[in-house]
């Protein structure tokens, strides 16, 4: 559908949204939920097919605000802790500096404790809000940014809404050139590939697995609603018929 080695538009399943390659007539059945489909053949159909399929998925998982995003640039890197405390530990450090010169020997313990003591404290403050703030962020935000482990080693990240090859940047949060989505890239997906790629599939399966309960359920009430339906009719009926008779020979 591109040319060879361009980056491939991500074909979805309509109905559990899992990542499918169609046959050379476009046609395919979903390896999850063994939906069969077939893609339009026009290549603007095609597109349009597809992008909309993309959009679906994209709806269908929660999107992260901007914020998290930006909690994620943060987080992420090891460095946050030092950012933070670092100026504060650093002007304390110029302080004791300037007043050993003013005073052309080494301040008392008392002057550095009363000056610089206040500049450290507001450092360490600092790391432990960064501490507790990235532990939560681990905790509720870290989960659903990840992105899908590659399909083969070596082979870069995809998308965690449309399952696309994320393109070839550093990390740790990049950009789906086909969604939009941010995905988080760390090097633990890289390590757990196989793992990973496990749970996606029985995603995949469980979302099949609940259209199909869904459907039968449907089905159960319709059938239900029918014989409900047919028995008050049928009372109805009689019940007319018995006063159409009461009426004729009464
Ligand atoms: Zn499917
Ligand atoms: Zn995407």
């Amino acid at each position: 559908m591109t040319a060879a080695g361009a980056p491939q538009i991500p074909i979805l399943c309509v109905r559990c949204g899992g990542p499918v390659e169609p046959r050379e007539d476009l046609s395919f059945v979903c390896p999850f939920c063994g939906t069969a489909d077939r893609l339009p053949a026009s290549e603007l159909d095609r597109a349009l097919a597809l992008k909309a399929r993309i959009g679906a998925a994209a709806r269908r998982r929660a999107q992260l605000t901007s914020t998290e995003v930006g909690l994620a640039r943060i987080f992420e890197s090891r460095a946050a802790l030092l950012r933070v405390a670092a100026p504060w530990w650093i002007g304390a450090l110029v302080l004791i500096g300037v007043m050993a010169i003013v005073r052309g020997e080494a301040p008392p313990v008392v002057l550095v404790l009363l000056v610089c003591g206040p500049l450290f404290l507001i450092g360490l403050s600092l790391v432990l809000a960064v501490v507790v703030g990235r532990a939560g962020y681990a905790r509720s935000v870290r989960p659903h940014l990840f992105a899908r482990a590659p399909l083969e080693p070596g082979r870069p990240c995809r998308c965690r809404v449309c399952s696309g090859d994320l393109p070839d940047e550093r990390g740790p949060v990049i950009l789906c050139r086909w969604c939009g989505t941010p995905s988080l890239v760390t090097p633990l997906i890289h390590a757990n590939r196989a793992r990973l790629l496990h749970e996606e599939q029985q995603s995949y399966f469980a979302v099949a697995q609940s259209a199909i309960e869904q459907s039968a359920r449907i089905g159960v009430s319709m059938t239900r609603t029918f014989l409900v339906a047919l028995l008050v009719i049928f009372a109805g009926g009689a019940g007319v018929l018995v006063a159409v008779a009461v009426a004729l020979h009464g």
